[in-house]
């Protein structure tokens, strides 16, 4: 249960981390990203190939240092040998003297030391030299004398007591030693043998450096058994210690076959360093390069796609300038391609659109123009009829002031009598006030015509008419009720008042001064009665006119309606 916990809870940290890695990511520029793309890629493909490559270099510089490793071995064993060999034929060459086989047999041992033990170690780097007898006895030795090698049972020992001389290796101890014996024998190898002579060497680091110092290798000669070396095999093939080194041995046998040391090689520390250190350095070398190929395939790439996107760019910014007919001249069939063409196809479609547009617009600035001239016809057109409804307007004032205005006189006509009688009856009617009327007709006018013409008369109509405007006040009407007869309608006026307005008159037209002859004129004076006509009060004004005409004439009659019979 809490192992489950865990495993949930870092599976929730690790997708949390991988979320906002790839929110990272994608925010990251294009080119840092193809960059961190190609560097793993790069380390990816590098890094089996670098182990690759490696691993084959390790096994060639294996291979070569094993066949160098062999070489170098048997080059020691054949030194070694030669050595040995060497050692064997001082012994014989020393063995071989007449003084010495007799200082054995008269067991002269200060000659033996003076001229064999002595002069033999110092002069041959000798570590043991020994002269036995022919009884295998020591005669004389030099200060160290290893038992075994006095051992007359050894096969060595034995032979040359026989006769016959021998080398071989003998381990004593840590210590390995060439040891040669030899009979001593007369000049010519002639008989009788005095005893043997022995000859041994350590193979000390001295030695062996001394011998095989110069092969550049680390040979030693070692008294322990390799790893897992079989003691019975010749000769070992160059295998790997377990440290990864390259090493080949070979055995060193003693006289009775039995391997008593081992040569073993390696190559030099310095080699292996070297070794070492050049593969750090590649390893270094090809990170280095896998870098500067990512870094400058990156830069190739980003600059690529900058060349490819700027003939975008500039084009996109030319359109946004207004030059639609600019297109991208892309010919490859890749993505670029495929993005210049819907670009230029694009701008195929906005350059159609705006040509259509523009197309338009000019048709519609036509239409405008059309509508302009057009509105200012029917602005001129506007002003006539203006100008004619003025004029119409100024017809209908003079028609209006023609039909209500009588032409002669300039006073109101018969209609516009009617019609003013009619409103100052229903103003007297409404507010209870008084109303009364003059009619006045001009005495034997038709004998004025007759004498002095009918414009003789007219002006004097005229003379008739300026009196009656002169005397009426504001909202007195004078009119010329037809022919040579006036009316004068006075609004809130009583009967006495209207009497003395007509009298007035009557005076002031009698006072009239013409060319031709005085005239006068009657006058019938009438007042409204509430609940009457108008009709009834024109009426009683021309009865008490008639009256006036009857009376005599130049003079002023005021109707007087009958009193009630009945009441009286
Ligand atoms: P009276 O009224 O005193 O009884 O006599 P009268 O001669 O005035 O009466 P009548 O009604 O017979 O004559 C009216 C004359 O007025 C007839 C006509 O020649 C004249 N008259 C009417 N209108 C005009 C006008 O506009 N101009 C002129 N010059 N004369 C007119
Ligand atoms: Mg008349
Ligand atoms: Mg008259």
């Amino acid at each position: 249960m809490m192992w489950y916990t865990a495993w949930r809870v870092v599976k929730g940290v690790i997708g949390y981390a991988l979320w906002r890695l790839g929110l990272r990511w994608r925010q990251l520029p294009v080119g840092q990203r193809f960059a961190l793309t190609m560097f793993v890629l790069i380390l990816l493909l590098l890094f089996p190939y670098q182990w690759y490559t490696l691993n084959h270099f390790k096994q060639a510089l294996q291979t070569q240092q094993a066949m160098t490793v062999q070489v170098q071995l048997k080059t020691a064993q054949a030194l070694l040998d030669h050595d040995t060999q060497a050692l064997l034929r001082n012994c014989e060459d020393y063995s071989v003297w007449e003084e010495f086989r007799d200082a054995i047999l008269e067991r002269d041992r200060r000659w033996l030391r003076v001229n064999v033990v002595d002069w033999a170690h110092q002069h041959f780097y000798l570590d043991v030299v020994a002269v036995f007898d022919m009884q295998g006895k020591l005669v004389l030795s030099t200060q160290i004398l290893p038992r075994p090698m006095a051992e007359p049972s050894y096969p060595l020992f034995r032979r040359a007591l026989k006769g016959s001389s021998g080398v071989g290796y003998m381990r004593i101890g840590y210590s390995i030693y060439q040891v040669a014996y030899a009979p001593v024998l007369g000049e010519s190898y002639a008989p009788p043998q005095g005893g043997v002579l022995l000859m041994a060497k350590r193979l000390d680091d001295a030695r062996l450096t001394r011998l095989w110092g110069h092969l550049g290798t680390r040979v030693a000669l070692r008294t322990q058994s390799p790893r897992r070396s079989d003691p019975r095999r010749q000769e070992v093939a160059p295998s790997l210690s377990p440290e990864g080194q390259v090493e080949a041995w070979i055995p060193l046998y003693d006289v009775a076959r039995q391997p008593i040391g081992y040569l073993h090689v390696q190559p030099p520390q310095e080699q292996v360093h070297h070794f070492h250190r050049s593969v750090q350095e590649a390893q270094q070398y090809l990170l280095l390069a896998g870098f500067v190929i990512t870094v400058v395939a990156s830069l190739v790439m980003i600059s690529l796609l900058r060349r490819h996107l700027h003939a975008f760019v500039a084009a996109a910014r030319q359109m946004a300038q207004g030059n639609l007919s600019v297109r991208v001249p892309y010919p490859a069939r890749d993505e670029f391609g495929m993005l210049a063409r819907a670009f230029n196809h694009m701008a195929d479609q906005l350059q159609n659109a705006f040509e259509k547009q523009a197309a338009q617009r000019q048709e519609i600035e036509q239409q405008k123009e059309e509508l302009e001239q057009l509105y200012q016809q029917l602005q001129s057109a506007n002003r006539e009829l203006e100008h004619l409804n003025h004029e119409l307007a100024e017809a209908n004032r003079v028609l209006a002031l023609a039909a209500t205005t009588d032409g002669l006189t300039g006073l109101k006509n018969h209609r516009a009598f009617h019609e003013a009688l009619t409103s100052a009856v229903k103003m007297a009617e409404r507010f209870g006030q008084p109303l009364a009327l003059i009619m006045l007709d001009v005495d034997h006018f038709k004998r004025f015509n007759d004498t002095f013409g009918h414009p003789a008369g007219d002006e004097l109509l005229k003379q008739v008419a300026e009196v009656l405007k002169r005397s009426a006040r504001a909202y007195d009407v004078p009119a010329r009720y037809g022919g040579e007869e006036f009316a004068l309608l006075l609004p809130n006026t009583g009967l006495e008042e209207a009497l003395r307005v007509a009298e007035r008159l009557r005076q002031q037209i009698s006072a009239i001064i013409n060319p031709y002859a005085p005239i006068t004129a009657s006058l019938g004076v009438a007042a409204y009665r509430h609940g009457s006509s108008p009709a009834t009060l024109l009426y009683e004004a021309d009865v008490a006119l008639y009256q006036a005409k009857q009376g005599g004439r130049n003079r002023v009659e005021v109707y007087r309606p009958e009193p009630p019979q009945e009441a009286a």
